[in-house]
Parts: structure tokens; sequence; C-alpha cells
């Protein structure tokens, strides 16, 4: 039988294995989820509700075991895996609370004597999860599309497997009924079997580029809706009215959280040229000052990266880069030691054509770019195939929103890092994929939008 081989980045260990199902079992676990949605569409906004808080209570008893999970697992740092799980259950209360109102008829006027718009749900959605957040991206979908009344299967990423487990267990111990939520514990090559099962109506991937491609194009081949939340290459611009010390800050944060592997990172820093040297003086110093150690201690500032092909790929990326006419300002050499770490890292004086300017860096490392005034900034920011977040860094909050609203991208943060809230749309354009989740146009993706017409 296939297993899943779970090895703890920072230690090169293997800390547990899990059997694979065939297509066979997944199939019918997919059979069983269709037959707890007939049951689960009816249930009331409040029994759904009811065990959505319970899931949110199970995932606060549960924080540090499932933090110490999701550390061993993929590497990131224990305190950012006890936040992570704490967003976790706020997106549940939030959806608990607030589907009632994000989901409530719309009255149309219309010559009829009673037309309105009504939100049904459709039916088993599969989820295609990575392992960067690794309990996060799977709550984000399952939240709402379980709220709206949908049942959910999950697809997660071969590393994370423990995490997906525990996942479904958390949906158990909540009281779902059974099929509620299920995880399939398949290989990537078995998702297209999957996806052409009658009983899937909707795919949500969020991964790289090419896993989005060819999951969209099977679900298109069969007529199945789908969300894509894809790579991205963030750009913050830095105005040359900005406070370097806050700006620096930022674009370590930025660069380093999650061990730099955040889609919504900040990735490519366009600043002005006006104050590209005491960026770059600033920014060194912070970035070479920032803690690599253990994940699982609580002062290092980052870990490593989630597996060692990935930190193999993204040196790789570097010396391209390098090859291409970057500058290495900081970090750039495999660390001796066990695990797959990274250290942080500075190219600086990118162009686009160049590696670090054209695609997504997953991993601690910062592109610098200069650019002569605003507009050239605005420009740069927005020469890239990706559109996932944005940001402008500036002291005149003004000005912020202007370059803001400028800038090519899911979302636009003046002056703090892009987060995913769940009271805000998050998704992307261009290659960072289509379709929103999160907020009322999150829950919207996955329901019938239905008109109803009274003569
Ligand atoms: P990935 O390699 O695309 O994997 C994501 C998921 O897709 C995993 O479950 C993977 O399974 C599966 N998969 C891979 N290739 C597939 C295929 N051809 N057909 C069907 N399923 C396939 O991505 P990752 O390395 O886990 O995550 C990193 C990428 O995700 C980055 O590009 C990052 O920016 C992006 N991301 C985007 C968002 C967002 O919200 N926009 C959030 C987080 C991450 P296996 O693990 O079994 O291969």
């Amino acid at each position: 039988m296939e297993k899943t081989i779970i090895i703890n980045p920072a230690t090169d260990e293997k800390v547990a294995e899990y059997d694979r199902i065939t297509v066979e079992t997944a199939i019918s676990k997919i059979e069983t989820s269709n037959k707890a949605y007939q049951t689960w569409k009816h249930k009331s906004l409040e029994e759904r509700a009811t065990l959505m808080h319970k899931l949110a209570d199970v995932l606060d008893e549960n924080k540090e075991e499932y933090a110490q999970l999701a550390t061993t697992e993929m590497g990131k740092t224990i305190g950012q895996s006890r936040k992570e799980i704490e967003k976790c259950a706020w997106i549940c209360r939030y959806y608990a609370d607030n589907t009632k109102d994000l989901l409530a008829n719309q009255t149309v006027a219309t010559e009829a004597s009673k037309s309105y718009v009504t939100f049904q749900p459709i039916g088993v959605v599969l989820a295609v999860m990575p392992w960067n957040f690794p309990f996060y991206q799977v709550i984000r979908f399952a939240a709402p599309a379980l709220m709206a009344g949908n049942t959910g299967v999950l697809k997660h990423a071969s590393n994370v497997q423990g995490c997906a487990f525990a996942l479904e267990d958390a949906f158990n111990k909540a009281g779902f009924p059974e099929g509620a939520f299920t995880n399939l514990n398949l290989s990537a090559k078995h998702v297209k079997d999957v996806i052409e099962d009658k009983n899937i109506v909707a795919v949500t991937l969020t991964g790289s580029d090419p896993a989005g491609r060819s999951v969209a194009s099977i679900a298109g081949q069969n007529l199945k809706k789908t969300v894509m939340e894809l790579g991205g290459s963030d750009a913050y611009v830095i105005l040359e009215d900005a406070d370097i010390e806050k700006a620096t800050d930022l674009a370590t944060l930025g660069r380093l959280q999650n061990n730099g592997q955040t889609c919504i990172a900040a990735k490519r820093f366009v600043v002005l040229e006006d104050i590209y040297d005491a960026f770059l003086e600033s920014y060194t110093k912070k970035m070479k000052a920032a803690k690599m150690g253990e994940p699982t201690d609580e002062d290092a500032y980052y870990g490593p990266m989630a597996r060692k092909d990935l930190r193999d790929e993204l040196h790789e990326q570097v010396q391209k880069t390098i090859k291409q006419g970057g500058k290495l300002v900081l970090g750039g050499v495999i660390p001796d030691r066990k695990g797959a770490y990274y250290p942080a890292t500075i190219l600086a004086d990118l162009k686009p054509g160049m590696e670090g300017f054209d695609n997504e860096l997953f991993g601690p490392v910062a592109s610098v770019i200069k650019a002569k005034d605003e507009a050239e900034a605005i420009a740069l920011a927005n020469n890239s195939q990706f559109g996932l977040g944005s940001g402008v860094i500036t002291s005149n909050k003004e000005r912020g929103e202007k370059v803001a609203l400028q800038l090519e991208a899911g979302s636009s943060f003046v002056n703090k890092l892009v987060a995913s809230d769940p009271r805000l749309p998050f998704g992307g354009i261009k290659n960072s994929g289509y379709g929103r989740e999160l907020s009322g146009y999150g829950i919207k993706e996955f329901v019938n939008t239905k008109s109803i017409w009274i003569d």
C-alpha cells in the first residue's frame, strides 16, 4: 500500500506515516459525504451555527496539540502555529455568527408580486489544499462551505497529513455528522478521478500555479465550478516619505513570517531612489539580526522551510537571479546543518527579466527594486504575472490610498502587511487565481444564487 511519509523539516527525521487511500475508497467516502449533504442541507442555520461554535471551541481547547503538529510537520515557528489555530477559531465563530446575514434573501423590486434572490447549498465541495497554513487554509474553505449547507472533502498536501486527520477529528469532536467533513489521504495523481466523480459539484484549490491549471482544466472539462487561490509575488511600494524604520520592520516580518512561505507575503520591495540606500542598510541589519532557529524555540524569528526540495529550488532561483545581474546583499548560502533551513536573504537592484523579479520566491528571500519616482514604482509593482496582495508604505495616508487604488492585486494595504480577515474578501487576479474566499463574497462562491419570482 502506498504511504505518505512525514519528515520533520527541522530535523530530517521521519515523524509519521499514513496509508494512502485508493480511488475506490475515496469515491465511497464521497458517497458518504453526499448522503450527509442530503440531511445537512435541511438543517437550520442555528443548528449549523451551534456545531460551528463547538468546532471553534475544539480548536481552542486543542490549540497546543494542533500547533505542535503543524510545527513538527511543516516547520512553522510554534508561536505562529498557535496564532494560526486562534485564527481558525475566529473564522468558525465569524461564520457561525454572520451566515444568517450574509446569506439572507435579497428582495428585488420587479413587476412580480414578490421576487427575490436566495442562496442555496450545492453539494459536496472538494478542497485541494497546501501545507503552508495547514489548519487555516482548510478552515477558510470549510467554515463558510458547511455553514452554507454544503459538505466538504479534503485532499490536503501530502506533508501535512497529520494536520489533515486532526482537522477531521476536530469536526467529529464538535459533533458534525459523519461525512460532513472528510479527509481523503489521496495522491495528487488521483485528484482527477475525484473531480470526475458525479458527487463532486465544485472544487476549491489553494496552491501553486501548475496545480491550479491542472485542477481547473479538469474541472472545466467536467463543467464544475472552481475557485483558485494561487501564488503571488506581492509588491510593496516604499515611497520617499516613508518612515524607514517602520518600512524595514514590516519588510522583515513580511518576508520572514511563516519562514517566508506565505502566498500574500511581501516579496518585492519597490523603493524610491531617494531612500533606496537608507532602506537597504536598515533592512539588511534587521534581516541579519532575525534569529533563525528550531521552530520549537520560542525565541526563533523563523525556522526551516517545509521541505528540502523546496529549499533547494529556492536556492537555485537565488543563484539564477545573481547570474542575471541581481546583487546578493545578504544570505544566499545553504547553512551547514540538518533540516531544510535557508537564511534570510536579500537580493537588490532587481529588474524585470530576472528570476527574483518575475517569479515567486516562496521562502525567506526579499527582492529589492529601485524606482525613480512614484509612477515608475507603480509600473514596476504591476509588472508581474501575479496579482494577489500589494502594499504601500508612506507617511501620507491619502497619497497611499491613491497608490493602493492603482496596484493590480486582490488587495492593497497602506502601512500594514496584507493579512486575511474573515470580514474582507481574499483572492487574486492574473495568475494568482480567481474567485474569493472569506466574507460574504467567499460564502457565495459555493451556493446556488437562485431567483424566485411569484407572479
Ligand atoms: P502545490 O504543490 O500546488 O500543492 C497544493 C496542493 O495541490 C497539495 O495538496 C498538492 O498535493 C496538490 N497538487 C499538486 N499538484 C497537483 C496536481 N497536478 N493535481 C492535483 N493536485 C495537485 O503547492 P504548495 O507547494 O503546497 O503551496 C505553495 C504554493 O501555494 C505557492 O505558490 C503559494 O503562493 C500558494 N498559496 C496560495 C495561497 C492563496 O491563498 N492564494 C495560499 C497559500 C499558498 P501533494 O502535496 O500531494 O503534492
